[in-house]
């Protein structure tokens, strides 16, 4: 499977044309929103007809075209040069028509924020690339590493911190993960893997299946963590296939997915979810704190009510990671300890997700705490 590409300006596209060809290269043959996703078609399928352009996925919920001045000549935002739109039509079903301010739209169409140089912000916020210490292998945390499976990603979301990520120069290209295995091989200290990319479950079962089978074979490892966001937006990305495999492997495997706003959990996204679950694959939840999406505590509140509710933990709510590009989603901190702060009233405490910021070099995520409260002994 080939998963990326070189645009002009030499950086790696995530889910390229290439990858995974358009099926409908026009607007007007797209299938009509809201899609029924009681019958649900393959998740390749919904992988190669997702929408890939802004001007596209402007049109599919029914907003008025960006104006001439801000598009390129070939009819793109200049934030797509390097990060590509890409979002599938069982994500854009959730989304209101009509409402440029719909949460879910707002993760996923590329604006002219986009080009707004702030201090600060970076091409590589957390460090990933002082941490590849093998190709296609990052190992930051103690007992710990994450192998970069693939580059490609079921969604694009406009605030992802790896989205100049150099996947070509990396060596998660080849998708062979030798270099991968044989680094965890020689770490006895190393008892948890963690599949990241790009999404792991763009990968396909076989893949897949001969990844963990080599990964089972390293005595020292216990655990195999999974962070996908496939389980949210192309949901019948959970086949039986793969629940079968990941509840018989000799690994403990658990599951972290990503969801940011209540809306993003359909029903669909639930039923996939509590099969996991009932399966015996743990499933938690991580969230990023994004402005004009989820930075009012009702709208969490509810997202981690919905989660416990069908037993999935609100695990993180992250800070945004400072990647350039995505200046205009940060929300301060002192607005996050607030939210948080109002979650701690109205959930138990297991549903409240730990607010936290990832700094390079840092041996572990840092929980961000409210200095200010008092400590009762
Ligand atoms: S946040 Fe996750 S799913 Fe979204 S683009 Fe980044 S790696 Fe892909």
């Amino acid at each position: 499977m080939r998963n990326g590409s070189t645009n002009q300006s030499g950086k790696i596209l995530a889910t390229s044309e290439e990858f995974v060809p358009t099926a409908f290269h026009l607007p007007g043959e797209l299938p009509a929103l809201p899609l029924d996703e009681s019958e649900p078609v393959h998740w390749q399928v919904a992988m190669k007809r997702a929408i890939r352009s802004s001007q596209q996925l402007r049109k599919a919920v029914g907003l008025p075209p960006d104006s001439a001045e801000v598009l390129l000549p070939e009819g793109k935002l200049a934030g797509e040069r390097d990060f590509p739109t890409f979002a599938p039509l069982e994500f854009l079903a959730r989304i209101q028509p009509n409402n440029p301010d719909d949460p879910l739209l707002r993760q996923v169409l590329p604006l002219p924020d986009e080009q707004v140089e702030q201090a600060g912000f970076a091409a590589d916020p957390v460090g990933d690339l002082n941490a590849l210490v093998s190709p296609g292998v990052l190992h930051k945390y103690e007992g710990r590493a994450l192998i970069l499976t693939t580059s490609a990603c079921g969604i694009h979301c406009r605030y992802c911190f790896r989205r100049e990520f150099p996947y070509q120069q990396t060596g998660s290209r080849k998708e062979d993960w030798l270099p991968s295995i044989e680094y965890l091989q020689n770490r006895p200290d190393i008892e948890e893997v963690i599949l990241s990319g790009g999404d792991p479950l763009t990968t396909t079962d076989e893949k897949l299946n001969q990844l963990i089978s080599a990964l089972e074979n390293i005595p020292h490892l216990q655990r195999l963590r999974i962070h996908s966001r496939m389980p949210i937006v192309i949901p019948q990305r959970i086949t039986e296939e793969l629940v079968k495999r990941l509840s018989s492997s000799r690994l403990s495997v658990w599951m972290v997915i990503h969801a940011n706003h209540p809306q993003e959990l359909s029903e669909s996204v639930l039923l996939r979810t509590t099969h996991l679950i009932d399966s015996g694959i743990p499933v938690l939840n991580q969230a990023v704190l994004l402005r004009g999406v989820n930075d009012e505590s009702e709208i969490l509140a509810e997202l981690c009510r919905r989660l416990v509710n069908h037993r999935i933990q609100p695990y993180y709510l992250h800070q945004l990671d400072r990647v350039r590009g995505a200046s205009h989603f940060e929300v301060p901190v002192e607005a996050g300890l607030r939210i948080i702060e109002s979650l701690r009233t109205v959930l138990p405490g297991y549903a409240v997700p730990q607010y936290v910021h990832e700094e390079a070099g840092e041996k572990s995520k840092s929980p961000i705490l409210d200095n200010t409260r008092e400590v009762k002994s």
